[in-house]
C-alpha cells in the first residue's frame, strides 16, 4: 500500500543541508515531488553530481522526481566591498558606477562612497528619483543626480553592505538583456541533465521567455537525452513590477509561473504581494497554466523545528488561493529540518486541501482552449462533473506527453489523478500539477482492455482503491491504432480479472 501524495506538489530546493543521498531519499519519502537546483549558487559541476542523486534517489524510492534547474537572471550586485562590509548611514552619499575605473571604497568619515555594480546599464537605466534597494531592500537609496558614467544617490536608510549583496531598481525599467552568459550556460546545463523545467528569473515580458524557450529549443535539438521528446518547461519568474502589468501575455507564452515573493517583494511595495499573489493565481488558473508559490513560505524553519502561525496559514493560504505547488528554498537547501520542514508542509497542505477542494475549479475548460475548442479540455471538464456525480475513488489518464494530465489537473480534484505513462519524462513533467501523482507503466499497453486491466491491477495493488469502487478513466489520444481518439470510461473496480486471479505484481513499478 502506497499513501496518497497531498495533492499540492512540494518543491525542495536542494544544497548543503539536503544533497546527501538519505537526506534526498527522506525528501522524497516526504512528499516532495520536484527538486530545485538553485544555479545562482555553486558550481554547475557541483549541480551535476547533484542531478546524479536525485536521479538515484528517483530509482531508489520507486516515485517519479522532477528537477528544476533555476536560472540566475541579471541579478545586480555590489562588486568589491571588503569582507567587514560598507558601513551606510542615512544622509551618506553614494556614487554608483561600473566598470574598470569604478572600485567600490569610500571615507566613513566624510560619509562618501563609492559602489561598483556588477551591471553596466545602471547609469542609463536609473534616474534622479528612482530608488535603489540593497541587501533585499534593508538599504535605501534615492538616485539625486545622473552625470557621464556614475549616479549620486543619497542614503535614506542605512546598513552594512557586505560583500556581494544584491541591488534591486525597483522604480527603473532594467534593460539587462535576461539572458545572461551565465544563464546560457546554465540553460545548455538544463538540457545536458535532462532537467524537467527552467526557472527564468526577472521576466520583463513575454519576449523573454519565448526566447529562452527557443534557445532551450535549438539546445535540447543539439545535446538534449535522446529519451526526452521535448525541451525542458520554461517556468517565469514573476518578481518585477513589469511583469505583474504584463501577467497575461507572461502566463500566454510560458508553460508555467512561479509567484518569487522574495524579489517582488522588494521591486514592488510588500503591502501589495499577497493580493498580487492571488492575481496571478487567479490568470494562471483561467489560462490553464501552473503556479507555483515561492520563497519565505516556511522561513523560521531554517533555524527552528516548528513553523510561525503566520507561516502555516501562509501554506495555507497559499493552496486555497489555487496554487498548484509550493516551494522551500533556504529551508531545504541550508537550514536545520530539512525532512521535518517537508512533513510540516505536507501536513499544512492536506488540511487545506480539505477545505480548497470543493471551491476551485468549478469553472469551464481554460480560457484559451475553450477558444480553440480543445476536446481533451472539454473532455476533463466532463470527467470532472461525473466525478463529483458518482464520488469516484480515483481518476486515471493515459498520458503519452503529460497533457491529458495537466488538463484534468485544472479541476480541483478531491482524488488524485493517476497520470499512467511508459514516458519517465511525461510523467516528470506532470510533476508541478496539482493533484496528479504518476503511474509509471513499463509497456504501452496492447489494446484498451488491457489498459484498463493493468491499470486496475496498479491501483488495487497500491492499496487505494476496493472492489466495488468506482473509477473514471480518461484517454485523450490514442496509444494504439484501433483505440478510440478521446474517451472517457466509468469503471468499476472488480468487474476486470484482477479479482479472478490477484494481482501478482506490486504497485512499485
Ligand atoms: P530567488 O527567486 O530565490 O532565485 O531569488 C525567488 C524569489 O525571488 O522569490
Ligand atoms: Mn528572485
Amino acid at each position: 500500500m502506497s499513501a496518497a501524495e497531498t495533492l499540492t506538489k512540494i518543491i525542495a530546493t536542494v544544497g548543503p543541508a539536503s544533497r546527501s543521498p538519505d537526506t534526498l531519499d527522506a525528501l522524497v519519502r516526504a512528499g516532495v515531488s520536484t527538486f530545485r537546483l538553485n544555479l545562482s549558487h555553486g558550481s554547475l559541476a557541483e549541480h551535476a553530481d547533484t542531478v546524479r542523486e536525485i536521479r538515484a534517489s528517483e530509482a531508489r524510492t520507486g516515485k517519479v522526481v522532477a528537477i528544476l534547474a533555476d536560472l540566475p537572471g541579471p541579478k545586480i550586485r555590489v562588486a568589491g566591498a571588503p569582507p567587514e562590509g560598507i558601513p551606510l548611514e542615512a544622509g551618506h552619499l553614494v556614487r554608483l558606477c561600473h566598470g574598470d575605473r569604478c572600485q567600490t571604497r569610500g571615507d566613513a568619515a566624510r560619509g562618501e562612497w563609492t559602489l561598483a555594480c556588477t551591471y553596466a546599464g545602471i547609469v542609463d537605466d536609473a534616474e534622479p528619483g528612482h530608488r535603489i534597494l540593497i541587501d533585499d531592500g534593508a538599504i535605501r537609496l534615492l538616485v539625486v543626480e545622473r552625470h557621464a558614467g556614475e549616479l549620486i544617490a543619497t542614503t535614506l536608510v542605512g546598513g552594512l553592505v557586505k560583500p556581494s549583496k544584491g541591488v534591486n531598481l525597483p522604480d527603473s525599467v532594467v534593460r539587462a538583456d535576461p539572458i545572461t552568459a551565465r544563464d546560457r550556460d546554465g540553460a545548455r546545463f538544463a538540457v545536458e541533465h535532462d532537467a524537467d523545467f527552467v526557472a527564468m528569473s526577472f521576466v520583463q515580458d513575454a519576449d523573454d521567455v519565448r526566447r529562452l524557450q527557443e534557445m532551450l529549443d535549438r539546445l535540447h535539438a543539439e545535446v538534449g537525452p535522446p529519451t526526452r521528446s521535448v525541451r525542458p518547461r520554461v517556468i517565469a519568474k514573476i518578481e518585477r513590477p513589469q511583469a505583474v502589468e504584463r501577467i497575461a501575455s507572461i502566463v500566454d507564452v510560458a508553460d508555467g509561473v512561479m509567484v518569487a515573493r522574495g524579489d517582488l517583494g522588494v521591486e514592488m511595495d510588500l503591502a501589495k504581494v499577497p493580493v498580487v499573489q492571488k492575481r496571478i493565481l487567479a490568470i494562471a488558473r483561467a489560462e490553464g497554466k501552473p503556479a507555483i508559490v515561492a520563497t519565505q513560505m516556511l522561513q523560521s524553519m531554517v533555524d527552528a523545528p516548528v513553523p510561525t502561525r503566520a507561516e502555516a496559514s501562509d501554506v495555507a493560504n497559499a493552496i486555497l488561493d489555487g496554487c498548484d505547488a509550493v516551494m522551500l528554498s533556504g529551508e531545504t537547501a541550508v537550514g536545520k529540518w530539512p525532512v521535518i520542514v517537508v512533513e510540516t508542509m505536507a501536513r499544512i497542505a492536506r488540511e487545506a486541501e480539505a477545505l480548497a477542494a470543493p471551491m476551485v475549479g468549478m469553472g469551464a475548460p481554460p480560457n484559451r482552449l475553450v477558444r480553440e475548442r480543445n476536446r481533451v479540455a472539454a473532455l476533463a471538464h466532463g470527467a470532472m462533473r461525473a466525478a463529483r456525480d458518482l464520488n469516484v475513488a480515483a481518476i486515471v489518464a493515459w498520458t503519452s506527453s503529460g497533457t491529458t494530465a495537466l488538463l484534468l489537473s485544472r479541476y480541483g480534484f478531491t482524488v488524485p489523478i493517476r497520470a499512467a505513462s511508459t514516458s519517465l519524462p511525461a510523467l516528470r513533467s506532470t510533476r508541478l500539477l496539482r493533484g496528479v501523482e504518476p503511474l509509471y507503466l513499463p509497456t504501452v499497453p496492447a489494446s484498451f482492455g488491457e489498459f484498463l486491466d493493468t491499470v486496475e491491477s496498479m491501483l488495487v495493488a497500491d492499496g487505494r482503491v476496493r472492489m466495488g469502487d468506482l473509477c473514471i478513466v480518461v484517454t485523450g489520444e490514442s496509444f494504439d491504432a484501433s483505440a478510440v481518439q478521446a474517451s472517457i470510461t466509468i469503471r468499476e473496480i472488480g468487474t476486470g480479472p484482477v479479482f479472478a486471479s490477484p494481482p501478482s505484481r506490486g504497485g512499485g513499478r
